[in-house]
């Protein structure tokens, strides 16, 4: 199996690019921000608890997410591989999922990262805002503690991640095509 982390800050478009990645390439895409909004429209407990966080800006706990990851692994039979969206958000779950690999005798393939400047971020949310009216993207200080909460938690990760020599950035600057064309470039070679 394949497993790759498509990795950026908020609005970098991990989703957007995700979605086609996952057809060229028959991988299935997994995304804890998706699957955590899927439990709040269901309106189970653990879309409650999660609601709360999210809507400040915060990170919802390793031990949530990586439930989630878990079992989207054990669901799926037909892909070749995954790709991992939103998830690791800490050093913490990327320790985890290293683990949780190695008990399944598989190791992470790549991580894509994303790289774009935090002010084209925020114009991108901004925009998806009025598009998907997602809870978080609408008030101008959760996006500053969710940018904030990125700098803080999920970027410690490049280091994490370049030491294993699977680390690989991609400029997320232009259109959804030519970002797209990197990344099926980047992932071809893996
Ligand atoms: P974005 O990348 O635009 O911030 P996501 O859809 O990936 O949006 O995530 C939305 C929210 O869900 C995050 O701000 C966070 O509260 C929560 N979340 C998603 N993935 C994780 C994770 N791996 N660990 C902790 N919280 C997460």
């Amino acid at each position: 199996m394949k497993y790759y982390i498509l990795f950026g800050p908020p609005g970098a478009g991990k989703g957007t690019q995700a979605a086609p990645m996952a057809q060229r390439f028959n991988l299935r895409h997994i995304s804890t921000g998706a699957l955590l909004r899927a439990e709040i429209a269901a309106g189970t407990a653990l879309g409650k608890e999660a609601a709360v966080l999210i809507e400040k800006g915060c990170l919802v706990p390793d031990e949530v997410v990586e439930g989630m990851i878990e079992s989207a692994f054990n669901a799926e039979k037909e892909a070749v591989g995954f790709i991992l969206d939103g998830f690791p958000r800490t050093v913490s779950q990327a320790r985890d999922l290293d683990a949780l690999l190695a008990r399944r005798g598989e190791s992470l393939t790549a991580v894509v990262s994303l790289i774009i400047p935090d002010s084209v971020v925020k114009e991108r949310i901004a925009g998806r805002a009025a598009i998907e009216g997602r809870a978080d993207d609408a008030k101008p200080e959760v996006i500053e503690n969710r940018i904030r909460t990125y700098h803080e938690k999920t970027e410690p990760l490049i280091a994490y991640y370049k030491e294993t020599g699977k680390y690989h950035e991609v400029p997320a600057e232009g259109t959804i095509e030519e970002v797209g064309a990197r990344i099926n470039e980047l992932v071809d070679r893996f």
